[in-house]
């Protein structure tokens, strides 16, 4: 919803621009990465802290067939890198302006704030 001005609860990001990023497969990660313990993108990046974890939140997922909430958390830096990745994806088949990088529409401002704020 952009028509509500004055309406900025903006402490965390918005959860719209979080379900814009990639994440990886659930059966590919390791037992810290699904804990998030661990970066979902890169297992290497551990271990997060309260202070460093960014929360990507809830997810749907399935695991041995059975659906399960997962809570996938990520470092700062791989939260910045998937939000440009995301971005750039977005552009690519925006019709509102994203490509030429005037503004955009409302997905593209939301991942450039994203980006932003998660500025390693
Ligand atoms: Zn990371
Ligand atoms: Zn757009």
């Amino acid at each position: 919803m952009s028509t509500q001005p004055g309406a900025r609860p903006q402490t965390r990001p918005p959860v719209d621009a979080l379900a814009h990023l990639e994440l990886p497969r659930l059966d590919a990660l390791t037992e810290q990465q699904v804990r998030g313990i661990a970066c979902v993108w890169n297992m290497r990046h551990q271990p997060l802290t309260a202070a460093t974890a960014i929360d990507l939140g809830v997810r749907p997922a399935s695991r041995a067939g059975a659906p399960v909430s997962w809570y996938p958390r990520a470092c700062r830096r791989c939260v910045h890198e998937n939000a440009y990745a995301a971005l750039l994806r977005h552009a690519e088949q925006c019709g509102d302006g994203c490509r030429e990088d005037a503004g955009g529409c409302d997905t593209g401002r939301t991942l450039r704030h994203l980006m932003r704020e998660h500025r390693p």
